[in-house]
């Protein structure tokens, strides 16, 4: 059956209009998805009985079970969603003062095969659909009966291999007759597809670029993420110029700090180099060691001193702050779930 949340409000109203229904009623349903936020057709109630009817036997509504819920001592919470296919993702839900951040996973696994990341080394599945996206904040927003303002694409999967679904989501949220949640608060990051970073800076969509960088050399950036194989750091690079020429968006860069890897002041010195005179920021993260991972955290004071190198030399760079950890739920530690896990 089909998923009604997989369609954008133009959408549905062609289903509608296939149904042989009046196009208004499309707007209705979206109103009652995405404002009311409604978990069945009978609630629906300004629809018509059959209708109703009509559309139980054509779609299903995608509501996610919570399959298990585990919640951090900074208040971070993290979901094991059933996607009712016999599979489960994990989404996270952090808390900061300016609002309430999801991180989604876009597919089940991942391809990228990152050495630090736990979502390498489960297989890859597939990628999920537009509304299986929306639905985690919806499932979220439920739960915890308040309005999601931010979301990130940084959970399991690579945003940018599940490319169409993605945007598609991205626009389904951001509808204003739905959920509205600016693009400005959504944040895509990849791990570097070349191509694709170009389709989205001719999107003409809002969002922000956040790229996975972690090294500055081919060499060592390769050793870390086997995509640097496929598009090495200067053609990344000059996608991420052409990109900020396009959009004039500042590009934010993430750089997991991992001990005696990336971490030193040569690595700072030569990161001031690539990124000189860049629309950008850069986000470091203490690397979050995984199961048998051989890359560590950097000691607090080297982090430190990266940060301050950076920003010495003109480069803005924060410390990204660790949530979730106590509950594996911090970067680089979500991990595809079976259902019988
Ligand atoms: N596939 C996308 C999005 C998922 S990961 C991407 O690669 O960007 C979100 C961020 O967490 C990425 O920057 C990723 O490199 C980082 N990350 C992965 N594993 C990590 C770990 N163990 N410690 C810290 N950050 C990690």
């Amino acid at each position: 059956m089909k998923n009604i949340k997989d369609y954008n409000l133009d959408e549905l109203q062609e289903e509608l209009i296939n149904l042989g229904e009046k196009k208004f009623r499309a707007e209705q349903i979206f109103k009652w998805l995405y404002v009311e936020k409604v978990k069945s057709f009978d609630d629906m109630t300004n629809l018509s009985l059959e209708l109703r009817e009509k559309l139980k036997q054509n779609y299903t509504m995608c509501n996610y079970n919570i399959i298990k819920k585990q919640e951090s001592s900074d208040g971070t919470k993290k979901y094991l969603f059933d996607v009712l296919d016999g599979n489960a993702i994990e989404t996270v839900l952090m808390q900061y003062h300016h609002g309430k951040t999801v991180c989604v996973s876009s597919q089940i696994g991942c391809k990228m095969g990152c050495k630090f990341c736990a979502s390498t080394g489960v297989k890859f599945i597939r990628s999920l659909t537009a509304g299986e996206i929306v639905e985690q904040i919806l499932a979220v927003e439920q739960d915890i009966n308040d309005r999601i303002s931010n979301i990130v694409f940084m959970g399991i999967g690579e945003p940018l291999d599940n490319y169409d679904n993605v945007i598609k989501a991205i626009k389904i949220l951001n509808n204003q007759k739905g959920l509205s949640i600016g693009t400005r608060h959504i944040s895509v990051s990849t791990s570097g597809i070349v191509p694709r970073i170009y389709d989205l800076a001719n999107e003409n969509i809002q969002c922000t670029l956040s790229i996975s960088l972690h090294a500055t050399t081919d060499e060592k950036r390769s050793s870390m993420m086997p995509i640097n194989n496929r598009y090495n750091i200067q053609e990344l690079m000059k996608a991420c110029k052409d990109y900020i020429k396009i959009t004039n968006k500042r590009i934010s860069f993430e750089y997991a700090l991992a001990k005696d890897n990336n971490d030193n002041l040569d690595d700072a010195k030569q990161l001031v180099k690539l990124l000189k005179g860049m629309l950008c920021h850069v986000n470091l993260i203490p690397i979050n060691k995984i199961e048998n991972g051989k890359f560590s955290k950097s000691t607090n004071e080297n982090i430190l001193k990266f940060r301050d190198f950076l920003n010495e030399n003109g480069i803005v760079a924060t410390i990204r702050r660790e949530l979730g950890s106590d509950i594996d739920a911090a970067c680089g530690q979500l991990r595809r779930k079976n259902l019988k896990e």
